[in-house]
């Protein structure tokens, strides 16, 4: 038993170094990716379902690595949140996202919206405010364009200021979605305490209608207070047409998933908009 105990520490000893090492090189792929403006943005739409028609799109960062792959943002988001390079990141995104879908609003002549991830560390920044207002000044993007989202682990840890500064963008116009919704804690508190325009209904549910009982159940619950509460619902991760008729007999206003678009890079989002001609 003795022995056992200590390849079992030794193997345990191996893969935290394994993973140390690992996430230090992440860490400096990162700083560099960072100085070096690495980052790449990919938009997944949003779809109105009674139109049927893009309303917006949330924008997905991804890291360049040295041969030009790009990494998804799992591989490299925690290891931004450890070492607390997520802020600048974060910033980048922003200023990015406003300055792309400003772009593509002359362009194509839409009133499209573009939906932001913000992190915990973000959030409780008490220059949130200021960054949003500068990304939006900056880019030119009307204040009704902008969405934040914000999970609930990042409004975990919210203070009086982190409420201040959300209030204060949402009295400017600023939307802000409630995003993963269902799949963190104290979902419902959220939702009184700060000031949410939308939610989003974690892909999980949406994937588990027809699947795991309850879960049309739980996908029913969330629009159906969406509704009442008078705000946005958005359907996460609809894969298949199996789940958009569901999705939209429950009621969800908005969806998002692989079965309208994959998350696509800029330059191909006026093909999104504009179908080509049938001939
Ligand atoms: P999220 O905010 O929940 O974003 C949606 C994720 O679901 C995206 O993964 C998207 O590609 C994926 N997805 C969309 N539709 C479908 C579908 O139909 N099926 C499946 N299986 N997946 C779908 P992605 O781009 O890998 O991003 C993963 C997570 O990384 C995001 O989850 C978000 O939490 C985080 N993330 C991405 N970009 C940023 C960012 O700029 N800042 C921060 N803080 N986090 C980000
Ligand atoms: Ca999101
Ligand atoms: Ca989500
Ligand atoms: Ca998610």
């Amino acid at each position: 038993a003795k022995r056992l105990g200590k390849d079992r520490s030794e193997l345990y000893d191996s893969r935290l170094h394994a993973n140390a090492l690992a996430s230090q090189r992440t860490e400096a792929a990162l700083r560099r990716a960072i100085e070096e403006n690495r980052f790449v943005l990919h938009y997944q739409p949003i779809v109105s379902l009674p139109q049927q028609a893009i309303v917006g799109f949330e924008a997905l960062v991804r890291l360049l690595d040295d041969d030009g792959t790009l990494i998804a943002p799992q591989h490299f988001i925690p290891v931004a949140e450890e070492s607390g390079l997520i802020v600048p990141m974060g910033t980048w995104v922003l200023r990015q996202a406003c300055s792309d879908i400003a772009t593509l609003q002359r362009v194509s002549g839409m009133r499209l919206a573009v939906s932001v991830n913000v992190s915990a560390a973000q959030a409780a920044r008490h220059d949130l405010a200021d960054t949003v207002a500068s990304a939006l000044t900056d880019s030119g993007l009307d204040e009704r364009s902008l969405c934040i989202e914000l999970t609930e682990s990042a409004l975990l840890e919210a203070d009086e200021s982190t409420l201040a500064q959300l209030n204060d963008l949402r009295a400017r116009g600023i939307q802000i979605s409630l995003d993963d919704f269902g799949t963190g804690y104290s979902s419902l508190t959220y939702l009184r305490t700060f000031p949410v325009s939308n939610i989003k209904v974690d892909r999980s549910f949406v994937a588990g209608i027809g699947v795991r009982p309850g879960d049309l159940a739980i996908v029913r619950a969330v629009t159906g207070l969406a509704r009442d509460l008078g705000i946005g619902c958005v359907a996460e991760g609809i894969e298949t047409p199996r789940q958009l008729a569901e999705v939209i007999a429950l009621g969800a206003q908005y969806g998002q998933g692989y079965l309208f678009s994959r998350p696509v890079p800029v330059t191909d989002l006026l093909d999104l908009l504009v179908p080509p001609l049938r001939t």
